[in-house]
């Protein structure tokens, strides 16, 4: 797809970002090109657009910046999966492992129904940890994940995953 170059070329690489030794992939100047913008939420619409989802759920922050883009244009509805004591109403919680110590994702309980069809989609996915506490949280509620989808990923997870089964889609590897 020639549109992936562009997208490639304008993901900034931020060396020893948010500490030494880290090559941070930085979307905002994706989201300032418009064309490899709008290129990126194009090449997901066209594939999830007939795949009967109901729900795009993002994680939060980045995959609050493609994911509304995406419902809107499929015709699904858009949940967000936040970090902790951010919604404010019942929810239900999923912890998961980082490099250093414990994380947790939140999500509305009602905002997704059993036997929903769900995409999840964030910004990156490099262990996938982030992206399996997603998928906990979902199946928890009786939804089905029909896949996981990252602007950026790691070549060791390109096609499958850690994921237990779930299929992850990702556009570009970084750089
Ligand atoms: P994982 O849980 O190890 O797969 O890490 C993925 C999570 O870390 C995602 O929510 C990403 O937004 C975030 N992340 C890790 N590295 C980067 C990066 O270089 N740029 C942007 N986000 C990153």
């Amino acid at each position: 797809d020639p549109r992936l170059k562009a997208i490639t070329e304008a993901i900034r690489v931020v060396p020893h970002f948010p500490k030494r030794g880290i090559m941070f992939q930085d979307i905002t100047t994706l989201l300032l090109d418009h064309k490899a913008f709008k290129g990126t939420v194009d090449i997901f619409v066209d594939r999830y657009r007939d795949m009967g989802i109901s729900v795009v759920a993002g994680v939060e922050a980045r995959g609050f910046m493609f994911g509304p883009s995406i419902a809107l244009a499929i015709g699904a509805k858009f949940v967000p999966l936040r970090k902790p004591k951010k919604l404010p109403g019942e929810v239900i919680s999923e912890d998961y492992e980082l490099e250093y110590g414990t994380d947790c994702l939140e999500m509305h309980l009602g905002a997704v129904q059993p036997g929903e069809r769900v995409l999840v989609i964030d910004d990156l996915v490099a262990t996938g940890g982030t992206l399996s506490a997603a998928i906990r949280l979902l199946e928890r509620v009786g939804a089905v994940v029909v896949e996981c989808a990252c602007v950026i990923g790691l070549p060791e997870l390109k096609g499958q995953s850690g994921l237990n089964g779930t299929p992850l889609y990702v556009l570009v590897e970084p750089r």
